[in-house]
């Protein structure tokens, strides 16, 4: 059984093809993280997972569910927290889970809606309505009625968006609370750091395909570009012919130099050209990548830097020098 499953995902818009051929799974009780740049086909293939829109080829279930022939009961298995935050004015937060929870099917749901109010710090603001509720409040109320069903898979769309540290702290408590008891997870973000740490597997969109579908650590363990960043006795007049190969930078009036290289052969060169130039060096800092280069270097390469260890087609990292 996989919570999620796209195979061959495909949605054209007139010309534009929003989604190009997506497959990956999301495993039950799984913590996914789908990233990409803006016009990557994120939100398409969410809409798409919510039943909002209708692919135009290929399959998508969620819990073993077709979104298009099965959606009642996909829909049912799926929370969505989305990005927007809308919700109605004048209908009090009790009133509106209690309706949301009709809309599932689902009488006396009130020990439920009791205990998620609870968690997320919204049991005294029950009887208020939307407009008396303050952005942050309204974001709670956007993850308390994704859960109101009690849905075993939960998409996340840029659920900290504008939030401020303390929100994003409960909120992370909160998911990762649902997550241990043994909710799936699909998330979306521009905070990569937030991803890195949370998502067990990251798949990274770009152009509508699939550019990466890894474990978090193994994508992070592939990436072998190091930056490098050497301190100076004396300061440098300029950059020495043998690190010009190197995307030097001077810094610091000439006192640092920054360089970046890719992969060990590539590593040992540098240390070679660096003997080489006869520099006086006080101190050297080498930094390991962190998600954000990862997926800078995927998405810069876009289509045709197409990545991945867990389908055959994606293997192999076409490399351009930064
Ligand atoms: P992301 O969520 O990763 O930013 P989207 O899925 O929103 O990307 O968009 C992918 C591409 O599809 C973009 O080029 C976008 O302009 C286009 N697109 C999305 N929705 C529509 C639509 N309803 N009509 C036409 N083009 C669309």
């Amino acid at each position: 059984m996989k919570a999620i499953e796209v195979r061959d995902l495909v949605k054209v818009y007139g010309r534009i093809r929003a989604v190009d051929g997506i497959s990956f799974d999301v495993r039950p009780g799984e913590f996914f993280g789908l990233l990409g740049p803006n016009g990557a086909g994120k939100s398409t293939t969410l809409n798409i997972l919510a039943g909002l829109t209708r692919p135009s080829s290929g399959l998508a279930k969620v819990m073993g569910y077709d979104v298009v022939s099965e959606y009642r009961i996909s829909r049912r298995n799926l929370g969505v927290v989305p990005q927007e935050i809308s919700t109605d004015r004048f209908l009090p937060v009790w009133r509106l889970l209690k309706t949301q929870s009709g809309f599932f099917g689902i009488e006396g749901n009130e020990d439920w809606i009791e205990e998620i109010l609870v968690r997320l710090h919204l049991w005294e603001h029950r009887d208020k309505k939307g407009y008396e509720l303050s952005g942050g409040m309204k974001r709670r109320l956007l993850v308390a009625k994704a859960l109101v069903h009690k849905p075993p898979v939960v998409i996340l769309d840029e659920p900290t968006a504008g939030v401020d540290v303390e929100l994003r702290r409960d909120f992370w408590s909160f998911i990762h609370d649902l997550h241990r008891e043994g909710t799936t997870i699909l998330l979306t973000t521009h905070y990569l750091e937030e991803a890195e740490t949370r998502c067990e597997r990251i798949g990274i969109l770009g152009g509508g395909r699939l550019l990466a579908l890894e474990s978090t650590k193994a994508l992070l363990r592939k990436h072998t570009d190091r930056k490098v960043l050497l301190r100076f006795v004396r300061p440098l007049d300029g950059v020495p012919q043998a690190l010009q190969g190197f995307a030097p930078r001077l810094l610091d009036d000439g006192c640092a130099l920054g360089l970046v290289c890719h992969g060990v052969e590539d590593r040992e060169r540098l240390w070679r050209a660096v003997m080489e130039a006869g520099l006086e060096i006080r101190d050297i800092e080498v930094v390991r990548p962190d998600l954000e280069d990862v997926f800078l270097e995927l998405t810069r390469n876009g289509r045709s830097g197409k990545v991945g260890g867990e389908k055959p087609e994606a293997a192999g990292v076409r490399r351009e020098r930064r």
